[in-house]
């Protein structure tokens, strides 16, 4: 073969690599086209959904996704077939994959005040896909489709244990130059469907207000503390580049705008706030099932984590971690039937039984613990009617083990049915309006049992009154119930 056809494959090559972007009419170096594309975010998209469940309420899905479709209509691909989806997760979170599937949290939704703040969140999200910057991150990272590396590359929020659980690593959306130009993007995209481009700014001031309140709940709680919107480091009343950009959208608006605030709270009127019941309920160290009727307790000194797929619990140290699943009993016939079929290999330990459940207990060597080696493990399996319930407890040594096991065996002996009090301990918290009367301060309308430490500071960040303000007379204001 001569030289001559090599060249002509080099120049095809990089046709294709060259796209013109949406936005900006520029040339990218996009190694994908737009069926690619979509096609991309289709696989990626059910996923997502397993780790982050659909809300189920249609309503508020159709007011999102009627939102959401007016901003597309008016945006740089408003040909792209969009979705917007409201997820069931007290994260405080906003996301968009590419080809235009956009992930909004109900736990971002409960802290904002208006239709116009919706907007503003969707808007960012649809300006991240118009601008393709999922596209070109993930070009520049090579094509590889894992979804870790996608959420890692898409997320605007913090994310602490949803990707790998345990692992403190925050993500912080996609850099400063594209946040700010996806701030631009739904700024301009509020001002094309009538709304007030400043908006923008007050979305981005619910993201960092969230970041100053957890800087006083770490120093309470001795813990570093989270990071939202890592990019702002400045708050956005004194960011000169983010009102810029914002103000720059203020050319579109055409005439009086209306931010629809009665409309949006009525729309969440109601709304589950912090975990649900569906994905169960961690209160007092405690995790509540209400769908499964469970119940089970860390011991003393670890924490619990929930994911939609397991429970995990970590000890102070981190030199111990268990996870609790559970799986339908299928063709299995015994406790340890379950779990040669888990583990993959015969296993040998021996009979246990707990809260009138029969089970089995053994130990096991681990290929892989979360140390990323190889380690003990005890795994215990409990049957009720057709559920095995299998928890795996790993740690780095076996002496290390050995003594985490009196604290094991008590966190299983644990797991039983709810009774009247866990029943009440496994209903969600939910938003409810209330119209402030006379001269009430939001010290006497926030619940302690409801919302938990510094009370008053959570009632204030859910009504954008964050960190000193009192609510208006007659204002209708969200509280917990
Ligand atoms: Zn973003």
């Amino acid at each position: 073969m001569g030289k001559r056809v090599w060249w002509v494959f080099v120049l095809a090559v990089l046709l294709a690599g060259c796209a013109v972007n949406p936005v900006t009419g520029d040339r990218d170096l996009v190694l994908m086209s737009e069926q690619q594309e979509i096609a991309l975010g289709a696989s990626q998209h059910s996923a997502v959904l397993q780790q982050y469940p659909i809300y189920d309420d249609p309503a508020l899905q159709a007011y999102v996704d009627g939102i959401g479709q007016a901003i597309v209509a008016q945006s740089h691909r408003s040909n792209l077939p969009f979705t917007f989806s409201v997820v069931d997760s007290a994260d405080i979170n906003a996301f968009a994959l590419p080809g235009g599937y956009i992930y909004i949290t109900r736990g971002i939704m409960a802290y904002l005040n208006s239709e116009a703040e919706l907007a503003g969140v969707l808007g960012h999200e649809v300006g991240h896909v118009t601008a393709r910057h999922g596209v070109r991150q993930q070009s520049a990272q090579g094509v590889t489709g894992v979804l870790g590396a996608v959420l890692a590359a898409s997320t605007d929020g913090a994310y602490n244990d949803v990707i790998s659980a345990g692992s403190q690593a925050l993500v912080s959306g996609y850099g400063r130059s594209h946040e700010l130009e996806a701030d631009r993007l739904g700024a301009e995209y509020l001002a094309n469907t009538g709304r007030n481009p400043e908006r923008m700014i007050d979305v981005v001031r619910v993201l960092k207000d969230q970041e100053l309140f957890d800087l006083e709940l770490a120093a309470l709680e001795g813990r570093e503390p989270r990071r939202y919107h890592a990019l702002f480091a400045t708050h956005p009343d004194n960011d000169k580049r983010l009102q810029e950009v914002i103000r720059a959208a203020n050319r579109f608006v055409a005439g009086a705008t209306d931010d629809g605030r009665d409309r949006y709270l009525d729309m969440i009127d109601g709304m589950v706030f912090g975990e649900s019941e569906a994905q169960g309920i961690i209160r007092n160290n405690a995790f509540y099932h209400l769908p499964m009727d469970l119940t089970v307790r860390a011991a003393d000194g670890w924490t619990i984590q929930n994911s939609p797929t397991r429970l995990l619990f970590v000890n102070a140290d981190q030199t111990g971690v268990m996870q609790l699943t559970a799986r339908a009993l299928g063709d299995a016939t015994s406790a340890r039937a379950v779990q040669q079929e888990l583990v993959g290999a015969p296993v040998s330990g021996r009979e246990v039984r707990v809260n009138g459940m029969r089970g089995y207990e053994s130990r096991i060597t681990l290929p892989k613990t979360p140390w990323n080696q190889p380690g003990p493990a005890l795994v215990t399996t409990l049957i009720r009617e057709d559920q095995a319930f299998t928890f795996l407890a790993a740690s780095q040594s076996d002496a290390q083990l050995g003594r985490l096991i009196p604290e094991v065996r008590r966190m299983v002996g644990s797991l039983n049915r709810l009774d009247a009090a866990g029943r009440a301990q496994a209903r969600a918290r939910r938003l409810s309006l209330q119209r402030v009367t006379g001269n009430q301060s939001i010290q006497s309308l926030a619940d302690t049992d409801a919302l938990g430490q510094l009370a008053v500071q959570r009632l204030r960040l859910l009504n954008g009154l964050y960190p000193d303000r009192e609510p208006a007379a007659r204002q209708l204001i969200k509280v917990v119930r």
